[in-house]
């Protein structure tokens, strides 16, 4: 920092801490949002009689990310990083060995995903497929009447090419693929699905819904009116079954058909022990409980992998979602994992921040694909085999036992309280 920047910056952390200028006004004031950042940490620092010194150390550059991602940024939170692999993959898109960044504090999960990675490898790998790739978003649109919201359906059916037209124009690779829509009394909620490329398509879904929407107000020769552009049947950032049916993102499977003796060896169990727990824990407790999703513990690795990676951690509620589903076929382990609703992007959003763009360019998937759409793919089937390795890997360890012990050591230090 210049040496004649230092009193102005000091005076300015006063006049923070005495109200006389607002957080998000140093951005405009000191026209660089690295030295706003600074004395927005400073000030807070005086304000609350904290040490932010180890949030304020970061590589990042707040001038690429202000406007883009992030708002009166003071620094950022450090995620230790662990890998899984090799994990073999044959999918459609990803095909190969992979290592799988797991950003993560809970001691274990690694190590899980791990050894579930090695287990499938050594079975051959796991068979990825994609079954449906669409982002969502799902106005609600208020009408006069039943007999109007009819009407408008029967419009949107009709004028389908001119609403494609509009939402096409905002975006090069966003296709409008579909407009479902659903009727409650006087209400209409048209869920408009697009093709995104390698953008996870939120932003990319939303713009483009608002510019046909805007045409069809102009152009229906009824009486309508967008109550709200987000009308809740999307469905962003809450559990729901209609994801589940219709998919969001990516619905994507990976299976593997794990031998007897991989399984003795790798996992310290057998198929018929492992299929037990999943039919009893994974089918019908969740029935029991009510869940929407029938897994052990999808979250954990789509948490890890989204936060590492950059995705938007939100939408770890539905991208979570998924059955994972057993038998036992000549004494060998059969085992697959559904996830209907994976929402990854390889361009946009924080894929674009330094830690997060290595974290993908390790798997080869960072960036555009050529053509577009094949390296979101590609990472949407890498993420549901590595899902499957560690659905794999806690089943294994409750069918022998070793939970709990595997806890004490990894997340308490070896540590046993009590
Ligand atoms: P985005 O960064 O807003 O859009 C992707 C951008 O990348 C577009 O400008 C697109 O250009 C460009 N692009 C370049 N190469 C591409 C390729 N190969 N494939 C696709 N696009 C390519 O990202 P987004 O995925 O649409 O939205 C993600 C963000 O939305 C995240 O930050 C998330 O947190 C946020 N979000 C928003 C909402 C909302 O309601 N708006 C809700 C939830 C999350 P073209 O458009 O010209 O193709």
């Amino acid at each position: 920092m210049a040496e004649q920047a230092k009193p102005r910056l000091e005076e300015l952390v006063e006049k923070v801490v005495r109200g006389e200028v607002k957080l998000h006004e140093l951005d405009r004031i000191l026209g660089n949002a690295n030295l706003a950042a600074l004395v927005r940490r400073l000030a807070l620092e005086k304000m609350t009689g904290t040490s932010l010194t180890a949030i304020g150390s970061t590589i990042l550059d707040f001038v690429e990310l202000v406007g883009r991602n992030i708002e009166n940024p003071i620094g950022a939170v450090q995620i230790p990083v662990g890998v899984a692999g090799p994990l073999r993959v044959n999918g459609m898109y990803a095909k190969g060995d992979f290592y799988i960044p797991l950003a993560t504090t809970e001691g274990a999960l690694v190590a899980s995903v791990n050894r579930g990675c090695k287990a499938v490898t050594e079975a051959g790998g796991a068979r990825t497929a994609i079954l449906y790739d669409g982002m969502a978003r799902a106005p609600v649109l208020w009408t006069p009447s039943v007999e109007e919201a009819v009407r408008l359906v029967k419009w949107v059916e009709e004028n389908m090419e001119k609403l494609r037209e509009a939402a096409e124009s905002t975006t090069r690779h966003g296709k409008l693929k579909r407009i479902r829509y659903w009727i409650t009394g006087n209400l209409v909620w048209l869920r408009f699905e697009y093709e995104t490329g390698d953008a996870m398509g939120m932003n990319m879904a939303t713009i483009a819904t608002d510019k046909a929407l805007e045409r069809l107000v102009k152009e229906y020769d009824g009486e309508v009116r967008v109550i709200a552009l987000s009308g809740n049947m999307c469905v962003d950032k809450k559990p729901a079954v209609l994801n589940a049916l219709l998919g969001r993102g990516k619905t994507v499977v990976a299976e593997a058909l794990i031998p007897r003796h991989v399984v003795e060896k790798v996992l310290k169990t057998t198929p018929e022990a492992i299929h037990e727990v999943n039919t009893a824990k994974n089918l019908l407790g969740s029935a029991r409980a009510g869940s929407v999703s029938f897994n052990a513990h999808y979250a954990n690795i789509i948490a890890a992998i989204f936060i590492a990676t950059g995705q938007d951690v939100a939408q770890v509620v539905e991208s979570s979602m998924g059955y994972t589903w057993t038998e036992v076929r000549n004494g060998d382990l059969y085992i697959s994992v559904t996830l209907p609703s994976l929402e990854v992007g390889t361009v946009g959003g924080g894929t674009r921040l330094p830690t997060q763009r290595e974290a993908l360019a390790l798997m080869g998937v960072a960036g555009s694909g050529n053509p577009p759409g094949t390296n979101a793919k590609k990472f949407a089937e890498i993420v549901a085999a590595a899902v499957l390795a560690g659905e794999l890997s806690l089943l294994a360890a409750l069918a022998a036992g070793h939970l709990a012990k595997a806890h004490i050591r990894l997340g308490r230090g070896g540590v046993r309280h009590g």
